[in-house]
């Protein structure tokens, strides 16, 4: 309740210039006209009949004291309180609502006028005051003096009904919600405020409102919504979608709408929420330990092996989690904090990519289609591809980046790797490293043309450096030695060489006024293209050591994290199981409805 004392009212300073005034000057005299018109309308009918004429002559006292109430109001006369006395104490609720005596504690303490007083504290009494005078007769109880108007307003809502049953039906098709993709936080939204503006097409405002006002009011569609967002006192949407992210097979209360569309926007989001499904679930325990504990050792090791190197700069680990499920995945993410995964397959990643958190950065690592990068540019937390080898792969990656929906949803430039073939072996995917491109006699080495490249033509990826997988052979033979890791080494050297060299390329970055979106591609590129600035990715679970000690800065290691790995059709049906149980469990389980504590907004009311 004392939230709603006046001192404490957060708006109530400016409420006379505010929209809440507004509403109230023309709604609540509305709201009593209609009271009026509705038993009129009864009552008449009543007495046509010639029937019941103690009932007539109470409905016409009713009238009169309700008109006394709209003389008060308009005149902006004192609050007079609900005075109870035990004859006609009235039970507005049982829960939470407050008292009938507290509400006449404010009111003896307060100078509250109509106009003079906090809008909420205010639009609740009306409806107390209005309660009491029906509750108080013999005839007129069960009475609900809005039920005609709520039906005709259902009824003129047409287009409201349409838009709404429309935009569910759609979402119906998706099937289950993820609610880490922003597109379902976008609809929670959308669900919320057509909820919340639901509510504006309640009797009294729109007792003689055309279709065009009445849609306006319910602002079903985008931009009506968008616009109407700015009259929100308090907006708590974004703590709402946080609680309901948390649940798991969870419970939703819902105070119900009175009837009508308001009824109906509360339906279809109770809808909504209950098709929302959270991350996938962590491996069980045992399986969670064994991953927690190899990435803690994998992690020592990283940190020993920089030692050793005199290294000042340990090497990012990326978590190879290809062939493995999701519950595994989950495991690191949660016991490991790990957040950088990298992955083979398209369709895998993006499977994956579906359920897990949205805070986990995706790396692609493996052999990459052209035809299939709009699969891949389409996942929003894609961080990085290691594996670009060349420019009709880079084209395609900036062509399905640069597509408005993808765009939209993607903060920063995706990181780019230009995959390396440094043992030269023959089926490897990548570019030769510059040496041998030059020992062919290749003018410009493609590596040094497919960086330029993707820098120069590809404004919605960054160059970050080179990647490598290396000869299993080179890996076997030395702990500390890899013929395959210098060539990258030396590779990134001549290549950051001869891009300072070219001052064709120079003159076009200086030039270059593209914005990316990081950032100018000028500032984006402002020292990031030197031998110390450019990564190299390069180490695995059998070499990792060797590649450290060689300057290595990210290292892709997967059997020592999770364990060997099954074959294909193996990973894929266990994911399949997972992504299958994963539909199934829900945020929310339980919607359950509570109706109003005032009788009128609870009476049922037929549809259509
Ligand atoms: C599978 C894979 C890895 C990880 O290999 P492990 O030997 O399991 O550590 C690293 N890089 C690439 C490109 C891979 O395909």
């Amino acid at each position: 309740m004392s939230q709603y004392t006046p001192e404490v009212n957060r708006y109530s300073a400016s409420v006379k210039n505010s929209f809440a005034y507004d509403t109230a000057v023309h709604r609540w005299p509305a709201i009593l006209t209609q009271v009026i018109d509705g038993l009129f309308r009864q009552s008449h009918e009543l007495s046509s009949t010639g029937l019941a004429s103690h009932k007539v002559a109470e409905a016409r006292k009713i009238i009169e004291q309700v008109s006394r109430l709209k003389y008060e109001l308009t005149h902006d006369l004192p609050l007079a309180p609900l005075d109870v006395t035990p004859s006609n104490a009235t039970h507005f609720g049982t829960r939470c609502a407050p008292t009938t005596e507290a509400y006449d504690d404010i009111l003896r303490s307060h100078q509250l006028t109509w106009f003079h007083s906090d809008w909420l504290f205010t639009e609740c009494y009306l409806y107390r005051r209005l309660r009491l005078l029906f509750e108080k007769s013999n005839e007129w109880k069960d009475f609900d003096p809005f039920a005609i108007s709520k039906d005709d307003a259902f009824r003129a809502s047409g287009q409201g009904v349409y838009h709404s049953a429309m935009r569910l039906s759609e979402i119906v098709k998706i099937g289950a919600h993820q609610t880490s993709s922003p597109a379902t936080y976008k609809t929670f939204q959308d669900m919320v405020y057509s909820s919340l503006w639901g509510n504006a097409s309640d009797l009294s405002l729109l007792i003689n409102a055309d279709d065009a006002v009445l849609q306006k009011v319910q602002a079903t569609t985008e931009n009506e919504r968008t616009a109407k967002i700015e009259h929100v006192v308090v907006n708590d949407i974004d703590k709402m979608w946080c609680a309901v992210h948390r649940m798991h097979n969870g419970r939703i209360d819902f105070v119900l709408d009175n009837a009508g569309f308001e009824l109906m926007a509360d339906m279809l989001l109770a809808d909504f929420l209950l098709t929302l499904r959270g991350p996938v679930l962590c491996a069980n325990e045992e399986r969670s330990n064994e991953i927690a504990s190899r990435i803690e050792r994998v992690r020592m090791r990283i940190a020993e092996a920089t030692k050793t190197a005199s290294r000042q700069t340990q090497p990012h680990l990326l978590v190879v989690s290809k062939l493995h499920p999701p519950s595994d995945l989950m495991a690191a993410y949660v016991r490991s904090k790990q957040r950088h995964f990298g992955e083979n397959y398209v369709q895998e990643l993006v499977e994956k990519a579906s359920v897990l958190p949205r805070d986990i950065h995706w790396h692609f690592i493996g052999g990459l289609q052209s035809n299939k990068a709009k699969h891949l540019a389409a996942v929003p937390n894609l961080y990085a591809v290691e594996s670009v080898d060349s420019e009709k792969l880079a084209a395609s990656l900036e062509k399905a980046l640069a597509k408005p929906e993808n765009e939209r949803e993607r903060a920063y430039s995706l990181l780019v790797y230009v995959q390396v073939n440094t043992s030269g072996e023959e089926g490897k995917s990548g570019v030769p490293s510059m040496m041998s491109a030059w020992e062919s006699g290749t003018p410009k080495p493609p590596l040094m043309a497919l960086a330029e490249d993707i820098i120069l033509t590809c404004p919605h990826m960054r160059f970050k450096g080179l990647m490598t997988i290396g000869a299993l052979a080179n890996s076997r033979s030395s702990e500390h030695e890899n013929p395959d890791f210098e060539a990258l080494v030396t590779s990134r050297k001549y290549l950051a060489d001869a891009l300072a060299k070219d001052s064709e390329f120079q003159v076009k970055l200086k030039n270059a006024s593209w914005w990316t979106p990081s950032g100018p591609v000028k500032q984006v590129y402002d020292d990031a293209l030197s031998e110390s600035k450019l990564a190299l990715s390069m180490g695995m679970s059998a070499d990792m050591r060797a590649a450290i000690e060689k300057g290595s800065t990210t290292v892709r290691i997967g059997s020592d994290c999770f364990g060997t790995r099954s074959t294909n059709s193996e990973a894929s049906q266990v994911r399949a199981v997972e992504m299958d149980a994963w539909s199934k469990i829900p945020l929310v389980k339980e919607i359950v409805f509570h109706t109003k504590n005032m009788p009128w907004f609870v009476s049922v009311r037929k549809w259509g």
